[in-house]
């Protein structure tokens, strides 16, 4: 099973980050978790187009989450090699009817013609999908938000955050994960409410007591700034800043 960081950015549209995206291969299936602009064509470096993705979750719905779904619904529709398979697609309850308002505002453009989506609104529970079994919890940032607990048939179990501040259900979710991805927005001299600061990350996943911290979402000032350093000060296991095309293995 493989993590990779597709995206390592947030609204700010920047060279070396695009928006936020987490690619999770696992048993020959692909899933991503958000979808941010710069998305479909980071996948085509790693040689995955919009026929190889099974499932998309959602952490929320903010566009630098989930700008890339238009683009990947409508090369979906492209006449010369339209995408067969079924697509799943994950989030927190009122994502069906934003889905369809955005269907709606495109007419029929990014409506499936040879496939289907289904999308599945799941709150604070457990499923399974394909022998994965995916946790979400609301995260402190918009009604929709979402963070994800993944964990694999190998034991093993890896967290994406989403946009959140510092919450209780964050610290619940990763508890002994693997690997936490956590957003980690601003510096902890500019905290931003809905965001985190690396102390806090350092905090929430030293209480979590997860094995593997990495954290995402950088604005272009954290490029500049001591991040690892906070963090550490607060945690002690294994630190990692995110770059796109960062991968795990497990
Ligand atoms: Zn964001
Ligand atoms: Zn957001």
């Amino acid at each position: 099973m493989k993590v990779t960081i597709i995206g390592s950015g947030t609204m700010v549209p920047s060279n070396e980050r695009n928006s936020s995206g987490v690619l999770l291969e696992y048993e020959n299936t692909c899933s991503m978790v958000d979808f941010g602009y710069g998305s479909m064509h980071s996948l085509l470096k790693k040689g995955l187009t919009y026929h190889d993705i099974d499932r998309i979750y959602f952490t929320h719905n903010h566009p630098d989450h989930i700008c890339d779904l238009i683009p990947f619904l409508f090369a979906s529709r492209y006449p010369k090699d339209p995408r067969k398979k079924d697509l799943q697609i994950i989030a927190g309850p009122g994502f069906k009817q934003f889905f369809d308002t955005l269907m709606k505002a495109y007419k029929n453009w990014l409506v499936p013609t040879t496939y289907k989506v289904e999308i599945i609104e799941q709150d604070e529970e457990t499923k399974s999908y394909d022998g994965l079994v995916v946790t979400s919890k609301k995260m402190k940032h918009i009604e929709l938000s979402r963070g994800y607990r993944f964990e694999f048939s190998n034991g093993k179990s890896v967290v994406v955050s989403g946009d959140t501040d510092y919450c209780d259900e964050m610290i619940d979710l990763g508890r002994k994960a693997d690997l936490m991805i956590l957003e980690c927005s601003m510096p902890d001299e500019m905290k931003v409410q809905g965001h985190m600061t690396p102390s806090e990350c350092g905090k929430l996943a030293q209480k979590a007591n997860c094995r593997k911290l990495c954290l995402t979402h950088f604005y272009p000032v954290c490029d500049q700034k001591n991040l690892r350093e906070k963090c550490l000060a607060e945690y002690s296991g294994d630190l990692f800043l995110a770059e796109d095309f960062m991968e795990f293995d497990f």
